[in-house]
């Protein structure tokens, strides 16, 4: 026993060195709390990508991998007036659609998945978008976000698309703390109450994007302040 006390004197406490950790999920009290102000300042939020039915939606969204929304908005109304359907999209053609989106980053890849899913639409769904994620997912340049995105605008499911805004929201703030954006995706699942799930994804978006901004947080203006578990805000 005597030598167990004098072997432990002598090795540093782990937990004395450990570096912070995340901050600890939200309880449901606060979850509550939170989306109940998101829900009064903004009660019907809205997605900023300009679109016109699922199918320009979907081609949007595809647009907006690693680009800004704003960035997209600038130049999908061309576009859109020559090809708003799958059809119309195939006879524009790859070259003229690079040329169309062309200040988009990453426009060779999106313009060639474009035109593979505008076939595969054509091929396989009578030229309309599944409402399935299966389905969305199987399409060319459609991973999970994308296809989150498409089911919450274009057929009003309750799924959460993670962004990088989310993503950075939810760990910041110990929201819905996770390492990758489908364990967020998930933990939000699993914390929000099934009224907030519509909305949810916009609400955060719209509040990493315009609030808590990645490199200067406004957070004096924040509605959640309080309820954040950020070290290092500035309230
Ligand atoms: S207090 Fe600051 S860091 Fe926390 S959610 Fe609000 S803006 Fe973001």
């Amino acid at each position: 026993m005597a030598r167990k006390k004098t072997a432990l004197r002598g090795k540093p406490r782990k937990l004395a060195t450990r570096r912070p950790s995340r901050p600890a999920a939200w309880g449901a009290a606060e979850v509550e709390e939170a989306f109940r102000r998101f829900a009064a300042a903004n009660p019907e939020p809205k997605g900023e990508l300009l679109h016109r039915d699922p199918y320009t939606l979907l081609v949007a969204v595809v647009l907006s991998a690693q680009a800004t929304d704003a960035g997209v908005n600038k130049a999908t109304p061309a576009l859109f007036a020559r090809a708003d359907t799958p059809e119309k999209m195939l006879a524009l053609g790859e070259v003229c659609l690079r040329d169309l989106i062309k200040t988009i980053g990453l426009y060779r890849t999106k313009a060639k998945n474009i035109i593979a899913l505008s076939q595969k639409l054509i091929a396989e769904h009578g030229g309309a978008v599944p409402s399935t994620r299966a389905a969305l997912e199987a399409l060319p340049g459609v991973g999970r976000k994308t296809a989150n995105v498409v089911l919450n605008i274009a057929f009003g499911e309750p799924t959460i698309a993670v962004d990088t805004h989310l993503f950075r929201v939810a760990n910041r703030t110990g929201l819905a703390p996770g390492k990758t954006p489908l364990e967020v995706e998930q933990g939000l699942e699993r914390a929000l109450p099934a009224r907030f799930k519509l909305h949810a994804h916009h609400w955060l978006i719209l509040h990493g994007r315009y609030v808590c901004k990645a490199r200067v947080p406004e957070c004096p203006r924040c509605l959640i302040s309080d309820l954040c578990r950020w070290p290092e805000k500035r309230v």
